[in-house]
């Protein structure tokens, strides 16, 4: 999953936190707010916000002379505003499936209040359909859904045709995964190897997972203080030596490297066994204390998971360096703290590095300019897309590798979207959503 849990549309409905308040003093007042504390002016409102309203006697302003003679769509609005951050990933489909025949221009009037005024709007968000010769239409306050923004477009006769470009997806898998329940790992969906298996007691079912790494993931991913607070105590680790289930907490640990150099984690019931692998295969021995200490070093800036650095995003804010377990949770830091973030990942199939940088909660720098991400994502019954979890989210350098990589990945299933798009969907978070990002009991279970 993005990282994340689903978007509860509520907030369009809560009556209780209305914001309408005077218009001009609110504007320049947020504009400074900004500059001052960022984090403090989450918009409240749920319904949309008073805007400047400049003398009713100003007619709205014309468009600018589009570049291009493309039809135009204006949409006024804040970053902070949870109807127009609903806006945002519209905005951004649209641009990109609509490229070369409508324009689509978003305009933060906190930000940038004279460009408000200019327009004449009363709420935001608003939104302004302009002809191809600059001529406005008709003007939309409030949320407005994709479908009904084509649909606008058609009634004010002005037609697209197909979209330019469907984005890539695919949301049924090349491949059934017909893997066994207890090959697979409930965390990272990999094969299980019988020698280094976890399996996490809990009262609906025993959890098997890949390693004590993936176990150690699922443990910051548990919200229960009661489970949190016995969960070691229920889970069992694989003695390497034998096959055979143990107690976690009484076992001996040797940590090592793999061929690729990635840690691993071997389990032994009995010290000598331990000592005497360590003597062929080198490594550290450790006791489940020191493992635990370890494995909960580095944690995602965005939801708190246990990672190993080398699998994560760096994420760069101001002065500090933190961790995203997955690119799409490297972008939520930027939700999460209210700052401007810097990331670097590497793209899934080739290992290039892939940078990007927020400026006031939209991409300002993307490295190559050809990068997409794929939305690891499934269809429920029902046809609800819910993410599909931090190990199934990635950032390609251009959408060549991406569809190279889903082809490599036959059970695969998600879309492509555009970086702007991925962190417009962090954006729109509210804190309650950001503080159960990819908790267990959102991740789906299986
Ligand atoms: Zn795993
Ligand atoms: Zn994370």
């Amino acid at each position: 999953m993005y990282g994340t849990g689903e978007i509860k549309k509520t907030g369009m409905g809560f009556g209780a936190k209305i914001g309408i308040v005077a218009a001009l003093l609110v504007v320049v007042a947020a504009a400074l707010f900004v500059k001052n504390n960022r984090a403090e002016i989450k918009a409240e409102a749920a319904s949309p916000v008073a805007a400047a309203t400049p003398d009713a006697k100003q007619p709205p302003a014309q468009a600018e002379t589009p570049k291009a003679a493309l039809p135009r769509l204006v949409d006024l609005g804040a970053g902070k505003c949870i109807p127009c951050k609903m806006m945002a990933p519209i905005l951004e489909e649209l641009k990109m499936e609509y490229t070369g025949k409508m324009e689509v221009v978003f305009i933060d009037v906190w930000e940038n209040p004279d460009a408000g005024m200019k327009y004449g709007i009363n709420i935001i968000p608003t939104q302004i359909f302009y002809d191809a010769a600059g001529k406005e239409l008709f003007r939309h306050e409030g949320f407005f859904a994709k479908e009904d923004i084509l649909a606008k477009w058609k009634e004010l006769g002005v037609e697209f045709g197909a979209s330019e470009k469907q984005a890539f997806s695919r949301l049924e898998p090349a491949q059934p995964d017909t893997r066994p329940v207890e090959a697979i790992c409930y965390m990272c969906d990999g094969d299980v190897n019988p020698k280094t298996r976890v399996m996490l007691k809990t009262n609906k079912g025993d959890v098997c997972l890949c390693s004590p790494h993936c176990y150690f993931i699922t443990y910051t991913s548990l919200t229960d203080k009661v489970e949190i607070a016995s969960s070691h105590e229920r889970t069992q680790v694989t003695d390497w030596a034998t096959g055979q289930p143990m107690a976690a907490v009484n076992a001996h640990f040797l940590l090592g490297q793999d061929e690729r150099h990635r840690p691993t984690v071997k389990a032994f019931a009995d010290k000598a066994a331990a000592e005497k692998e360590m003597h062929s295969a080198g490594g550290n021995l450790s006791d489940w204390k020191a493992l635990e200490e370890k494995e909960l070093a580095n944690r995602c800036a965005f939801c708190d998971r246990a990672n190993y650095p080398e699998d994560a995003a760096r994420v760069k804010v101001e002065s500090l360096s933190a961790w995203g377990c997955c690119p799409m949770c490297a972008l939520g830091v930027a939700a999460r703290l209210q700052k401007d973030i810097t990331v670097e990942q590497r793209d899934a199939l080739t290992g290039e590095i892939v940078r990007l940088t927020t400026i006031n909660d939209s991409v300002a720098a993307l490295e190559p300019k050809t990068v997409v991400a794929w939305a690891g994502q499934k269809k429920y019954p029902g046809g609800k897309m819910v993410s599909t979890g931090c190990f199934k989210q990635a950032f390609f350098v251009n959408e060549d590798n991406l569809r190279k990589w889903v082809e490599l990945h036959p059970t695969a299933t998600g879309k492509q979207i555009t970086i702007g798009q991925a962190l417009a969907e962090k954006m729109k978070l509210t804190p309650e959503q950001i503080s159960m990002a990819c908790k267990i009991g959102e991740c789906a279970p299986r």
